[in-house]
């Protein structure tokens, strides 16, 4: 086996679609490609969101694209100690702060830019942030929420093995952003973060929408003195209109299509073809 470490990491809040099913797959490929392993990974951390079913569910879809894991099950939802001790470092850099400030107010605040694909989501506005120092008071992270302090104006590059160089601005692109929640439940670009850095993941294989996370993570990487794992991000399945099928997937998860007699082969060699089915939910598939 080679170096290469690829993880899978599906989040159960739902039934897995055809989006998902094409990421899973091309890192799946990729790590047997390159003769390495490939991790596991259960992102189960909302505890208002997800659910068991689901993590059953996206284990069968996976075992039924024939996309085999070397290890895991590993979920996020029993791996707390490792996101507190990294806020505890993260903290200790300076580079965190508590902040009182609600998604709602941010959502208010004038400097939102529209929702896009790649995971904009209003910058949040320098004035609002803590003083300097103020998370020196915090021995634990509970009863508030954190964000990460962005350095205004620095160019944040990455080289995507799929999209070539990409670059976002700190303070334009992405703003200070939330790394543990007020309900005590450790955020997203902090969590993947910690478990890539301690599960020791070379390349992360996921969907383009990430694209803006990764220059957040980034710099959760360089603050934890620790080195980013290579970049890959898939593009997007897409329906006739263009638009990504993660809005509205229940016409088209996996389940639906099992149930209707695909195979995931057949889906695959679909392409972009794929783009047309589901119009008007799976009764629009064409028969098979
Ligand atoms: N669990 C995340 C999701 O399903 C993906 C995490 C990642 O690949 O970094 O959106």
């Amino acid at each position: 086996m080679s170096a290469y470490r690829g993880r899978l990491a599906p989040t159960p809040t739902g039934e897995l679609h055809l989006g998902h099913a094409r990421t899973f797959h091309a890192a799946f490929r990729r790590a047997m490609d390159a003769d390495g392993a490939l991790v596991l990974r259960i992102d189960d951390l909302d505890p208002l969101r997800c659910r068991a079913e689901y993590t059953r569910q996206a284990i069968d879809d996976l075992r039924w694209m024939g996309v085999h894991w070397t290890e895991g099950p590993y979920f996020q939802s029993q791996r707390t100690e490792i996101y507190v001790d990294t806020w505890r470092r993260l903290r200790d850099a300076g580079v965190i702060y508590p902040s009182h400030v609600s998604r709602k107010e941010l959502r208010d605040a004038a400097h939102a830019p529209h929702e896009d694909e790649e995971g904009a989501e209003p910058i949040f506005p320098a004035e609002w942030r803590a003083p300097i120092g103020a998370e020196r008071a915090y021995e634990a992270p509970w009863g508030v929420a954190w964000r990460f302090r962005v350095p205004d104006g620095e160019v944040i590059r990455f080289d995507d093995a799929k999209r070539g160089m990409q670059a976002y601005t700190a303070g334009v692109d992405v703003g200070d952003f939330v790394v543990w929640r007020k309900d005590g439940v450790p955020a997203y670009e902090l969590a993947v973060v910690a478990d890539d850095i301690a599960m020791g993941i070379t390349e992360v294989v996921r969907g383009e929408d990430l694209l803006r996370s990764t220059a957040r993570q980034l710099l959760v990487y360089r603050a934890l003195g620790a080195t980013p794992p290579a970049w890959c991000h898939e593009p997007l399945v897409r329906d006739a209109q263009g638009r990504r099928l993660a809005k509205r997937y229940q016409a088209l998860s996996l389940k639906t299509l099992r149930e209707r007699g695909y195979t995931f082969e057949e889906l695959l060699a679909r392409g972009d073809d794929m783009a047309g089915v589901g119009e008007g939910g799976a009764a629009a598939l064409p028969d098979v």
